[in-house]
Formats: structure tokens, sequence, C-alpha cells
């Protein structure tokens, strides 16, 4: 998993569009006589605030549960947040009479996830507009697979979006930016099914820590055969290898075992000399050239945690390179 940082921009980009697409559902136009709760963000070329669509089928219980304020929050928020705003909407709705958490759980269905997900972020391409704002060149838990951004009418290419939060569980988030992580197909079907928590899990836009909390490393099983496993790098908590587990790496990085993970060992070990030193030392003598385009040119990977985005297996190699080198 990869740290991406506050996204700032792609935040407040996506969050112009959602807040709108959301409030004018929730409190329908503002209108200073008829509406006075309503909603606008007062941009004439708002096509969410300037259209005449009125609220959709939903409870006007469920509607005026939500404030102005609180359904940019539920966009914006950071993660715990979130999960505050999710207990303490849920529970004001559960205590009125009649109403309980499951009516509450559809009702935020229908909105969230049905209508909002579905209909608004993936039939009407939000989705393309977040993956281009995020920038993400491969998938964001696995950093083994390209996720290229292609528009194109009919068919084109999108990362998928996980949530972190599951919207099975969470439909009220369903549309929070910061629930929203570019993933590929595998990494969004293979999560865990258990959820993830912010107590014993990394969450890739608040842990800055990330690429050092765990290491991929290696396990010989005989003369000719290695798996590729993990380590926690913290002796304070497990959050590192509890992730990779949620997020199911071994079992995603099983088959690379094979392949990518032994063409490295072989040039440390197959032949009589260290060619992986040599690579790294003497490979193109005669241009002045960076370790990082080194690392680059050599093993198609970045050298910079920042960057490990932007090839494939960028971590797994450098961690297992880095273990190789230090044997001597
Ligand atoms: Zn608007
Ligand atoms: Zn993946």
């Amino acid at each position: 998993m990869n740290y991406l940082g506050e996204q700032v921009n792609a935040l407040e980009t996506y969050s112009n569009e959602a807040v709108c697409w959301l409030a004018i559902k929730l409190k329908g136009r503002y209108n200073l006589i008829r509406n006075p709760e309503g909603h606008t963000c007062g941009e004439t070329s708002c096509k969410y605030c300037s259209s005449s669509k009125k609220r959709s089928g939903l409870e006007t219980e469920f509607c005026d549960l939500f404030s102005i304020d609180e359904i940019k929050e539920i966009i914006t928020g950071k993660p715990a947040r979130l999960i505050e705003i999710m207990d303490l909407k849920s529970r004001t709705y559960a205590a009125i009479p009649g109403r309980s958490l499951t009516e509450f759980k559809e009702q935020a269905e229908k909105l969230f996830v049905d209508s909002g997900y579905t209909n608004w972020f993936l039939n009407e391409r939000k989705n393309y507009l977040l993956a281009n704002l995020l920038n993400q060149h491969t998938c964001n838990y696995c950093n083994r697979e390209y996720i290229f951004v292609y528009e194109k009418k009919g068919k084109g290419m999108v990362p998928q979006f996980d949530h972190w939060f599951p919207k099975q569980d969470f439909p009220m988030l369903a549309l929070s930016f910061y629930n929203l992580v570019p993933s590929c197909a595998t990494c969004n079907t293979i999560k865990s099914t258990d959820n993830l928590n912010l107590s014993n899990h990394l969450h890739p836009y608040i842990d800055h820590n990330i690429a050092s909390s765990y290491s991929f490393s290696y396990l010989p099983l005989d003369i000719t055969k290695n798996q590729i496993i993990f380590k926690n790098n913290s002796f304070l908590n497990s959050k590192g290898i509890d992730t990779v587990k949620a997020l199911n790496l071994e079992l995603i990085y099983r088959g690379h075992s094979d392949k990518e993970l032994q063409d490295l060992i072989d040039l440390r070990y197959k032949y009589s000399t260290n060619y992986l030193n040599i690579l790294l030392e003497k490979m193109f003598p005669d241009i002045d050239i960076s370790k990082e385009e080194r690392y680059r040119l050599i093993f198609g990977i970045e050298l910079e945690k920042e960057n490990y985005h932007k090839r494939i297996f960028s971590k797994f190699k450098n961690d297992i390179i880095n273990e190789l080198i230090s044997i001597k």
C-alpha cells in the first residue's frame, strides 16, 4: 500500500461537485421563500444548483438529519470524523419513534450507494475525474498493476475505487473523498471481508509511514524455491503486517515468487559473481547517472517512496534488493 497524501487539490475539485450533488438531493435548491434550508453554491455554472430536479424519493426524516455543513463533512471529512458523523446520524435517526438502524442503512444505501455511487459517480464518470485528479499510476494496495486512465466514449479505462470502509456496511461513506482508494480489480475484490479499522490498520490517506511499516522479504523453501513473505517493521504495533493481511497481499504476491523474486535472487546467487552489485555499481560506466535513474533502467522501478506508485513492483523489488545486497 502507498501513502496517498492529503491530495488537497483533488479534494477541492471533487468536493465542489460532490457536495452540490448531495446537498441538492438531500435539501433541494435554496429559495429564500420556498426553501430557505436548501442549498446553493452560488455559481451560476453549477449544474446541480441550477437544475430544477427535486429531491428524490427519500424520507423527510432522513433528509432532515443532515445540515449543509454536515453534508460537506461527509464528502471532505477525514476517516475518523466520517465514522463519528455516521454514528451520530444513525443513532439520531434510530431514536425517532418507529425508526431503526436497519432503516437508516436502507435510506443511506438508496441515496449514497444506488443514486450516489452507481448512478452519479460511476455512470456520470466522476471516477474518471477523480482518477485523473489523484494521478496514481499503479494500484494503491498492491503496486503490481498499472491503473491508467483513458477516456473514451463507450468503453474507457479507469481504476476501480475501493471503499476503505466498505459500502455494504458503511453506505453513508460511499462518496466520501478519503474513503475512495484507487485500486486494481483484484485488490478491490480480494480485500478481506473483515472490515479494516483505524486502530488496527494503516490508512492510505492518513499514515505517512506506510512504506517503512512493513517490508517484503523471502523465505527459502528448498534449494530452488523461494517464497515472498512480509515482515512487520514496528516494535510498537502490528499495523503494517495486519494491513498486509487484510489486503490479502500474501496471496496476491504468491505468483511472483517464481518469477520476479527468483530473478533477483538469481542475480545475487546463481552465478559465481554477485551480479546484483555489478549491475548497480558498474553498469553505465560512461554516463553520469543518478541512483534513481539506475534503478529505473536496470529494474524498472522507482527508488523514492513518493514515486513508488509510478512503477509496478517498486517497493517489492527495493526491499528484496536491499536485503540481498546486505548479505555478505
Ligand atoms: Zn453548486
Ligand atoms: Zn492491486
